[in-house]
């Protein structure tokens, strides 16, 4: 492999960039996590993350990629046969929806045409309808990745309440987490489910479960088998900082820290900046004369933008000419959408200049792979951010 000067662009959906002092934190010999020292590490993450899930309840660390805090929430509140409803958005939720069925749950999967997130309207006619509470939980991802769409969580739990319905309500948000506005206590959910590569600005390999009283009471009941997953004893050892089995100590160093950078900006600063960029973003992509896959502007995702390429162009061709001549990765377009998008990852650890590089790469990549366009949207990016820094938002 040839040297590449200069930084390679990673701007696919997560995994993110991760910064220099994240890696700098990482970088430190492994401790003891028996010992005493390491029940401070353990405090310091297990507290910090509640800031960021905006809960005051127990939240739980995997040693796993977020798909592991997915089968996590599952088999500790739910008991084999049960009924769930799930919801196609996208690619994410057809995947988790496929864990759910291969564990055994019994999924009513609501038709969706990926470019909208859930109706809530929808939700609350369908647990209406379920006058005998047989529906245990709805599913829903908060940010779906595979399209640039999120869906409305606030107005999920109200719908939820209207019904009258006491299902558990779980939420992915692992492609939000610290990018897009989260209130876990607030917005009633059960169970929430994150990961450390996106917005937590980490390497891949932790994810997380939040977890509310309710679907603690739940887990008690629950008969699905478990146990690497299990709450219980994972909670139990939290009590004191410490882990039931051997956690991943480097990346919880590096977690550390990136709960410190996430307090020093704060976090209603950090959703605004993901905000703006996904603006600058969708404005960039208008002036080229391309269409976002997003429909309704109340769904668009402040963590990404996914693009449509028009035929005869497939997309990934566009991603492999910037690659190659740029160094930047793109998102690929999933399931049914390969080679029918790109998606531009804005989220993690960036700013207004590295989103600027970032359009300027796209832009030539639109020209070079014969992507009929009109130039100027890197432009008007640039107006945008320029406009919000004048009006001193930032
Ligand atoms: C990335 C992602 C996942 C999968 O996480 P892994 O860490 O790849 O297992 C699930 N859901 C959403 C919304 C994601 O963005």
């Amino acid at each position: 492999m040839n040297h590449r000067s200069g930084r390679h662009f990673l701007q696919i959906p997560g995994p993110t960039n991760v910064p220099d002092r994240i890696l700098r934190a990482i970088d430190f010999p492994t401790m003891d996590h028996r010992g005493p020292e390491f029940a401070k590490l353990g405090h310091a993450v297990l507290d910090g993350l509640k800031e960021v899930f905006q809960t005051r309840g127990a939240v739980i660390i995997y040693p796993a990629s977020g798909t592991g805090a997915w089968e996590a929430a599952l088999v500790n509140s739910l008991s084999p046969g049960d009924k769930v409803l799930m919801f196609e958005t996208g690619q994410f939720a057809t995947l988790w929806q496929k864990m759910a069925q291969k564990l055994g749950l019994q999924v009513d999967f609501v038709a969706g045409d990926w470019r909208h997130g859930v109706d809530p309207a929808q939700i609350e006619a369908k647990l209406a309808e379920d006058t005998g509470h047989s529906i245990k939980a709805v599913m829903v991802v908060h940010n779906e990745t595979s399209t640039g769409v999120t869906s409305r969580i606030a107005a999920i739990r109200k719908a939820i309440d209207k019904a009258g319905h006491p299902a558990l309500f779980m939420v992915d948000t692992i492609s939000s987490l610290a990018s897009i506005d989260y209130r876990h206590d607030e917005w009633g959910v059960d169970v929430t489910v994150a990961g450390s590569q996106k917005g937590l600005m980490l390497p891949p390999g932790l994810s997380f479960n939040a977890v509310s009283e309710k679907a603690l009471a739940a887990s008690k009941t629950a008969r699905m088998p478990r146990s690497y997953w299990a709450w219980e004893e994972m909670l139990a050892s939290g009590k004191s900082g410490y882990f039931p089995y051997t956690p991943a100590t480097n990346l919880l160093y590096g977690l550390r820290e990136a709960l410190q950078m996430l307090r020093e900006e704060g976090l209603p600063n950090v959703f605004a900046r993901h905000d703006r960029h996904a603006e600058a973003t969708r404005r960039a992509v208008r002036a080229w004369g391309l269409e976002v896959l997003a429909l309704d502007p109340a769904e668009y995702s402040s963590a990404l933008t996914a693009v449509l390429v028009p035929a005869p162009v497939n997309a990934d061709e566009v991603r492999k000419v910037i690659l190659e001549n740029f160094d930047m990765s793109l998102g690929t377009g999933l399931g049914k959408m390969a080679g029918k998008l790109f998606r531009i990852g804005h989220l993690g650890d960036f700013n207004d200049l590295s989103l600027v590089g970032t359009l300027a790469g796209v832009e030539m990549g639109l020209a070079l792979a014969g992507v009929p366009h009109r130039p100027g949207g890197v432009a008007a990016a640039m107006g945008y951010l320029a406009e919000v820094a004048a009006a001193g938002k930032r």
